[in-house]
């Protein structure tokens, strides 16, 4: 395997030859946000959405980050690596603690880091579990702290599955990894945004997208219920792009596969993002 290009505290080096303190509080408290950035034949997608977000996910957690500086080390990463099509993963922590204490000293400097791979957007069909969201109450922040989500995944993976689809007292809130969509007849439907899920960048690009075409969207609050009745179910991510559900194995659906509204969302989504025209 080639060596990883990666960057830390902003000095390039290769992945396996970083070495950090286990007291950066990104270890200890998952103190720490972060960001996945997807790059298609050598354009980043939607880059500053996502470091306005990295931004918002730091300005939440009262830690001040230089976003140019940031930006530029991405841009520098992406252009040592060589590589034309993949993501960057950028972490911030807030740093390095003297001795692990939860109150944080103000004057700390932020730890960053980040490294890229090379990774190509493919058409998927996933087999999802239903499952209860077990995250805390700001899931809008994108923390490294992923707990509620990784315990769910994996358990979905023993039970034969590739993601979940939560839902919080019965309303559905988001994939493991994943914003959700369905589709009824000529409507698409994903949940509102809220504290409980995060602002996926790819669903704000389809939305905005399919609704210029003149695709109706409604966000709001939906029930479990809706998902049983639903024509299409699909999962959208920086990494997934567009993945459609086939199978939900603890609920009844009438889900059709490949279905037309999915289709036309899915072109329209890799013509204007992943194409690189
Ligand atoms: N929700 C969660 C919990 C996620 O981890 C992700 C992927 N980072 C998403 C939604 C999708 O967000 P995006 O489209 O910005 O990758």
């Amino acid at each position: 395997m080639d060596k990883i290009h990666a960057v830390y505290n902003s000095r390039f080096n290769y992945l396996n030859e970083i070495k950090i303190s286990p007291l950066s509080r990104a270890y200890t408290f998952s103190d720490s946000v972060y960001e996945v950035i997807p790059f298609c034949n050598s354009n980043l997608i939607a880059f500053e959405s996502h470091i306005d977000r990295l931004e918002k996910s730091c300005d939440a957690l009262n830690l001040s980050l230089d976003t140019k500086k940031t930006s530029s080390e991405i841009i520098d990463l992406i252009s040592r690596s060589k590589l034309i099509d993949g993501y960057v993963y950028y972490q911030v922590s807030r740093g390095i603690d003297p001795i692990r204490s939860h109150i944080f000293d103000e004057s700390l400097t932020a730890e960053t880091f980040g490294y890229v791979v090379d990774h190509t957007f493919k058409s998927q069909k996933l087999k999802v579990m239903i499952c209860e969201d077990l995250r805390w109450q700001r899931c809008d922040i994108k923390s490294t702290s992923l707990l509620g989500n990784v315990l769910s995944m994996n358990e979905a993976r023993n039970h034969g599955c590739d993601e979940v689809i939560m839902h919080k007292s019965n309303l559905i809130t988001e994939g493991g990894a994943s914003n959700i969509f369905f589709a009824n007849n000529d409507t698409v439907f994903t949940p509102s945004l809220s504290n409980n899920i995060l602002p996926g960048i790819t669903r704000e690009l389809l939305i905005n997208e399919i609704k210029n075409l003149g695709i109706k969207v409604v966000e709001g609050n939906f029930e479990l219920k809706e998902l049983e009745t639903a024509h299409s179910i699909w999962l959208t991510s920086s990494t997934k792009g567009l993945a459609q559900v086939t199978d939900v194995i603890n609920l009844e659906t009438k889900v059709v596969e490949d279905h037309n509204l999915f289709k036309k969302c899915e072109q329209i989504f890799f013509k204007k993002f992943l194409s690189g025209s």
